[in-house]
């Protein structure tokens, strides 16, 4: 698994640092829980899509692309992060934004990442929920062919075998800080949503043959339907990186246990995951993904899932700016936690 063969370039601070959460683990009475902050990756407040961006900018400058074009949901912390790249890039950035969750809530509308998107001068399309987000970036591409550009179209998430290799990275580089801290991980668990994450770190860890287990918190689909999609870019990645076959389907779990009404519908337990995290080690967390990842991670420990032994890394992957397109249900559940607890 020598990265160095792929085009690269670089736009996120690395290492991103991993922090013991001490306060948290006491609290759960274990195991003992750690953070890695890759939403320290800071490039227009981080977040976990710079690394797969990384690699797909270096594809897209050896293809001579001139112009990004990419989609996600209204407040899409990837379009963010793309929309920055193809700013420094000086390329043109399409972004095409599907309202997945159907709100008419104007923060979800326009705060938030949106208000970064256009910041960052991309241009932006809208879309209705259920539309064939795929299909409409293959229609803007053949639009600006048309024109006579050159686009490069990225995946829902950056989410593909060239995408993945940023977590492939991200694993070797857990392995690599765990040896100096002298950390024996036992698991690691982040939130799984377009499958590169997942992908990339299944691959690197059980590509590198550690065993680590890397366990999946579904923000969206069904369990059998994720672990399946995930396993099929674990595939994809392997095969990229010249290691095709190399990783059995049983290193993909994946649990959607926690997505609650759906994909970025507020949940109980994402409440309580961002009061948590946010009160014992002053760490914020965002609704659509890393609160519902912890909602995961913080019950596991309630049910035994682990020992308490164990040393289990949590991946904050990013997505704060995400809050502030969701102020309405946090204030009325900020309000009525703090009536609670008098
Ligand atoms: C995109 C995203 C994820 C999920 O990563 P995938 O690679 O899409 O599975 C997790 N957390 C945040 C904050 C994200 O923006």
């Amino acid at each position: 698994m020598h990265l160095a063969r792929f085009p690269r370039l670089r736009f996120a601070h690395l290492p991103t640092p991993i922090e013991p959460m001490e306060n948290l683990s006491r609290l759960l009475g274990g195991p003992k829980l750690w953070i890695k902050r890759d939403d320290c990756t800071g490039l227009a407040t981080g977040g976990n899509k710079t690394r797969k961006l990384e690699y797909l900018l270096g594809d897209a400058i050896e293809k001579k692309a001139d112009v990004l074009i990419t989609q996600g949901a209204t407040q899409s912390n990837h379009a963010r992060q793309t929309a920055a790249i193809a700013a420094r890039m000086g390329m043109a950035c399409e972004i095409l934004l599907e309202n997945r969750t159907g709100s008419k809530d104007r923060d979800y509308l326009v705060s938030g990442n949106v208000i970064m998107d256009r910041l960052f001068g991309a241009r932006l399309r809208d879309y209705p929920a259920g539309t064939d987000m795929n299909a409409a970036m293959q229609t803007v591409a053949e639009e600006l062919k048309a024109e006579g550009k050159r686009p490069y179209v990225i995946p829902g998430g950056g989410s593909n075998a060239i995408g993945a290799l940023g977590y492939v990275g991200c694993a070797l580089e857990i392995l690599t800080q765990a040896s100096d801290l002298g950390l024996k991980l036992d698991h690691v668990v982040h939130a799984t949503g377009s499958t590169g994450t997942q992908a990339g770190l299944v691959a690197g860890f059980a590509g590198a043959r550690t065993g680590i287990p890397v366990y999946g918190v579904s923000v969206r689909a069904p369990r059998p339907a994720q672990e399946a999609n995930v396993y099929k870019l674990v595939e994809a990645t392997a095969e990229h990186l010249g290691i095709k076959g190399a990783i059995g389907k049983e290193a993909v779990v994946a649990n959607s246990d926690y997505v609650g009404d759906g994909y970025g519908v507020p949940t109980e337990g994402m409440y309580e995951a961002m009061r948590l995290f946010a009160r014992t080690e002053g760490l914020v967390l965002d609704p659509v993904y890393t609160g519902k990842g912890a909602a995961g991670l913080i019950d596991l420990c309630r049910k035994g899932h682990f020992k308490s032994s164990d040393n289990v890394l949590f991946i904050h992957t990013g997505g704060q700016v995400g809050l502030f397109g969701y102020t309405g249900p946090f204030d009325d559940m900020l309000s009525r936690r703090n009536d609670a607890a008098g």
